[in-house]
């Protein structure tokens, strides 16, 4: 994936994502450069006592023959970690997207449609303190007026086109 590549040439800083699944942690993207908006569907977390377990051991849980996971260390209800909608955004991931925004010297929206906040701030905040601004995507956002560049395009394409350019 694009991303990691990026990474490996020491062009990427980090990548903000709403995706919850680990996609870029498992294409080669190291954790601390993921910010997760949306939190982890592969962490689990007990709401009684905060203790934290992978989604594969919670699944061995089920396995020995419970149907709703309960937490070893307190027996109360485990759930993924992510965010619904609705919820609050985690802080702290929030707090290091808005940090790593305002110091961008680049940020690149790849297909995103802009319009679920507080995300849609990051490339506000990226703008207001002198980022180049550039959006990827299929349909038009509400940013794309701010934009230094918007290109109507899947990310993919857009992006393997980069990396041409980057290498040569
Ligand atoms: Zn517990």
């Amino acid at each position: 994936m694009t991303g990691a590549i990026l990474h490996r040439l020491d062009r990427l800083d980090c990548c903000i994502t709403q995706n919850v699944d680990d996609l870029h942690q498992r294409a080669g993207l190291p954790a601390d450069r993921v910010i997760e908006l949306r939190g982890k569907a592969t962490r689990t977390r007990c709401l009684e006592c905060g203790a934290v377990y992978s989604r594969d051991e919670v699944h061995g849980w089920r396995e020995v023959g419970g149907a709703v996971p309960a937490c070893p260390a307190c027996g109360g209800v485990v759930k993924p970690t992510t965010v619904l909608f609705g919820e609050a955004m985690p802080v702290r991931e929030m707090e290091e997207a808005e940090r790593r925004s305002r110091a961008a010297d680049l940020f690149v929206v790849l297909g995103s449609s802009l319009v679920v906040y507080p995300a849609a701030y990051m490339p506000a905040h990226a703008k207001h303190t002198g980022a180049t601004l550039v959006i990827v995507n299929l349909e038009p956002t509400p940013m794309d007026a701010q934009a230094d560049l918007v290109i109507r395009d899947r990310a993919g394409r857009v992006m393997a086109a980069v990396l041409d350019g980057v290498r040569a």
